[in-house]
């Protein structure tokens, strides 16, 4: 097959990776910065120049498309899928997940475990939205945080006013949730490649914190998950549309619920703590889905 990786840069762990595993398989693999693609939109006749020259012949794009350029990154995707090229996930489920509101909403609407949620752009009763949400203590989060920047903890009916009321003077959309104390400042990921948990890592934050973030000093490890925690992981993925994602789950005293799923996992992490070649599981699913997915086009006629 010939590849095409949406990375903006060749030298990051997860690029390399899925470099590595598909040259291993025999695959030609070519890493191109979305940010530097231009496109031609013509009827009947969509195409992407690249460096002076058309990209063509391509038989699957991996995406791995950064936070900050998701609007330009998921439209040189979806030229890609004008051009009937298999995508390993759609831009159309790369821009739901990227949305943490929408994916909460869709989550929910399939009775995925969520921890209670609310969401506020400028509310007139703050009490009554933390009186929606059950009380203090709160998570309040920015809707377009990453990296746990944005997400605050207030343990005070008083300091979740507080909070909320400042993110409201930045005219933020804000999401209050409930604070998973059981949690005791762990998260699961769950690496899901198709209709399958392939591996799971246990994030723990560092003394004094409840953010997890590898970003924020938490660490990993090894972890065995439950076959509820699999089937919920699953279940999110799916709901989001995405063939290969990082779900993040807290244990709740009401079971495994959803944090957030992403759709260009990092594979450092993942692939250390659990000694499994991800990337390798990657292109594999890429040959047989591509197969499947070119037969099922065709039965549409
Ligand atoms: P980001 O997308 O910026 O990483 P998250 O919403 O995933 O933000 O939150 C960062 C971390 O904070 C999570 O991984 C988790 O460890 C912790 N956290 C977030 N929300 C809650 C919550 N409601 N209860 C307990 N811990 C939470």
């Amino acid at each position: 097959m010939k590849i095409a990786l949406l990375s903006r840069n060749s030298k990051l762990y997860s690029t390399r990776r899925l470099i590595e595993a598909a040259q291993a398989r025999g695959h030609e693999i070519h890493v191109i910065d979305a940010l530097r693609c231009y496109m031609e939109i013509t009827s009947n006749r969509p195409g992407i120049h690249y460096k002076g020259t058309i990209l063509s012949g391509f038989d699957a794009v991996i995406p791995r498309i950064g936070a900050s350029i998701t609007f330009y990154g998921t439209a040189v995707l979806r030229q890609f899928e004008m051009m009937g090229t298999y995508t390993l996930n759609e831009s159309v489920a790369i821009s739901r997940s990227r949305d943490k509101l929408r994916s909460l909403q869709l989550l929910s609407r399939k009775g995925i475990g969520l921890p209670v949620t609310g969401f506020a752009h400028k509310p007139d009763d703050v009490e009554d939205l933390i009186k929606m949400v059950g009380g203090a203590p709160l998570v309040i989060k920015l809707l377009e945080g990453t990296q746990g920047i944005g997400v605050v903890m207030a343990e005070t009916q008083k300091a979740a006013e507080s909070v909320i009321e400042a993110f409201m003077g930045l005219k933020a959309n804000i999401l209050v949730q409930e604070f998973i104390k059981e949690a005791d400042g762990a998260d699961i990921r769950c690496l899901v490649i198709g209709d399958k948990v392939v591996a799971a890592m246990k994030r723990q934050a560092k003394e004094g914190e409840f953010r997890s973030n590898l970003h924020r000093g938490g660490t990993s490890s090894l972890i065995r998950i439950s076959p509820e925690e699999r089937s919920i992981a699953v279940r999110a993925a799916r709901t989001l549309g995405l063939n290969v994602a990082g779900v993040d789950l807290l244990r709740s005293s009401h079971g495994p619920v959803i944090m957030e799923v992403n759709s260009s996992p990092g594979l450092q992490g993942i692939e250390t703590s659990t000694e499994k070649d991800i990337a390798g599981m990657i292109i594999d699913f890429i040959e047989k889905d591509s197969v499947n997915k070119s037969t099922r086009t065709k039965g549409k006629g």
